[in-house]
């Protein structure tokens, strides 16, 4: 479509990805977003679709339908996975086509990072997608049913031993969240288990857990996981897991049914033609401070797959929505005034975790606080950040329903179909 506009292609409709296509000159630029999903994806609340708690499609929103609204209207989008940019020919290709860019924006954020460990990919469970967290919904609730009908006691304690590998904010809060399974749900809804038969084991490679949060935040996550019947276990290094033991670098073994792995994140990765420049540290772009990619041209990148790096976070900015929100509104203002004069800088407005309900840490700078009133804190500050009025009374209707009896209709083993067999 030739528009008389510049085209500014957009790989990734996540946090940074819309944000950007939101705010930029609608006038100046014809904006096209490419993303694999046809939906936009709440990542920090995957976590509660895989452990039964909120419908996935709860947490993610269309992105036709967000391309039809108000500040977002003129902008295009077009299902694809890029695979490859072509930096020369100023062209990127998906497996449907191949589409010309004036500028580029990368926002196609991180996947899961398995750092080369043997057969990793094919054994365990991940929850860095809305796809991945139904697959481990599936996975758990399998476990449970065939736990049902098991009499061999060794094979019944491994389907009902759940581990997590990663004790950062994913592993604590899915950890959590199979705690309140294991409290509160097992033995109402599966008389056939005892709820001391169930065993919820949390692995640290390090002394302590959310290790980019305060200590304060630690030692609440730790005892609240306590509380919950989460076995902890820090300065653990896994080593590998065959799909049924789990072994760490000292040793010690662990028969286990499900491995949820949050241990971490590389960023998506693309074949680059016309240049020697690659990704760099955890397979980011190194950005300068207006996001343009070191070594390219009219190519930037934001978000979880950029290294943007200044004197406050040496080691690049943390892989979260905010700073991915921020750098893609920050990049909008530049690009639409063509100047370059609005350099990024990060306002960190703090950072949260839940341990289960009316369990949660909050750092806010030297502020830390814990208990209710942070859980309270992150149900607001997640219900107001999630897109779509629909979506926010579904999660709350949802949260105030299961908050009263955890009673949720999620608790279904979606299978994929026999046809058609191609
Ligand atoms: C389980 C989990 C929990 C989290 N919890 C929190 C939290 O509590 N608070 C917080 O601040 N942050 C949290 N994060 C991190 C936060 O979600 C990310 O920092 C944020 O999503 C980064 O935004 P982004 O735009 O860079 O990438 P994303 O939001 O991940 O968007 C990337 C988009 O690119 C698309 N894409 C990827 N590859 C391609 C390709 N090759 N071609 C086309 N499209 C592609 C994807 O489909 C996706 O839509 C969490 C992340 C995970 C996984």
């Amino acid at each position: 479509m030739n528009t008389g506009k510049q085209r500014l292609v957009i790989i990734g409709g996540g946090f940074g990805g819309l944000n950007l296509a939101k705010k930029v000159d609608k006038n100046k630029w014809d904006v096209l977003v490419i993303d694999k999903n046809n939906y936009h994806s709440f990542a920090p609340l995957f976590y509660q679709v895989a452990s039964s708690s909120l419908e996935p499609a709860g947490i993610t929103f269309p992105l036709r339908r967000e391309m039809s609204k108000g500040r977002m209207r003129g902008c295009r989008y077009t299902m694809g996975e890029v695979t490859r940019i072509d930096v020369e020919r100023k062209e990127v290709t998906t497996e449907f086509e191949t589409i010309a860019y004036d500028s580029l924006v990368i926002a196609a954020g991180a996947t899961n990072n398995f750092f080369g460990i043997a057969n990793l990919e094919q054994n365990v469970y991940t929850i860095k997608s809305t796809a991945e967290s139904i697959k481990t919904r599936n996975a758990i609730l399998t476990n449970l049913e065939r736990a049902c009908q098991c009499t061999d006691p060794d094979e019944r304690r491994r389907l009902l031993t759940f581990a997590v590998v990663g004790g950062g904010p994913t592993g604590v809060e899915i950890a959590g969240a199979l705690g309140e399974m294991k409290r509160w749900v097992i033995e109402r809804e599966y008389p056939q288990i005892s709820r001391d038969e169930v065993r919820v084991v949390l692995y640290e490679g390090t002394d302590r857990l959310l290790r980019t949060m305060s200590e304060k935040s630690s030692a609440n996550a730790l005892n609240d996981l306590g509380e919950l019947m989460v076995d902890v276990r820090l300065g653990k290094t896994m080593k590998s897991y065959d799909g049924k033991t789990l072994t760490f670098a000292d040793g010690e073994t662990l028969s286990t049914g499900i491995v949820i792995w949050t241990a971490g994140i590389v960023g998506n990765s693309f074949e680059i033609l016309g240049s020697d420049v690659k990704a760099g540290p955890g397979g980011r772009f190194e950005v300068d401070e207006f996001n343009r990619v070191k070594g390219l041209t009219d190519v930037y990148a934001i978000g979880d797959i950029c290294y943007h790096v200044d004197e406050r976070f040496p080691r690049g900015c943390p892989q979260l929505a905010q700073p991915a929100i921020q750098q893609g509104r920050n990049l909008a203002r530049n690009l639409s005034t063509g100047r370059f004069d609005s350099p990024f800088s990060y306002y960190d407005k703090g950072s949260m975790a839940t341990i289960g309900r009316n369990r949660a840490v909050v750092d806010m700078g030297k502020v830390h606080f814990d208990g209710w009133f942070a859980w309270i804190a992150w149900l607001i500050v997640h219900l107001l950040t999630l897109l779509g009025m629909r979506n926010k009374i579904v999660v709350f209707i949802n949260w105030i329903w299961s908050y009263f009896g955890f009673a949720t209709s999620l608790r279904m083993i979606l299978k994929p179909t026999k046809y058609p067999q191609d």
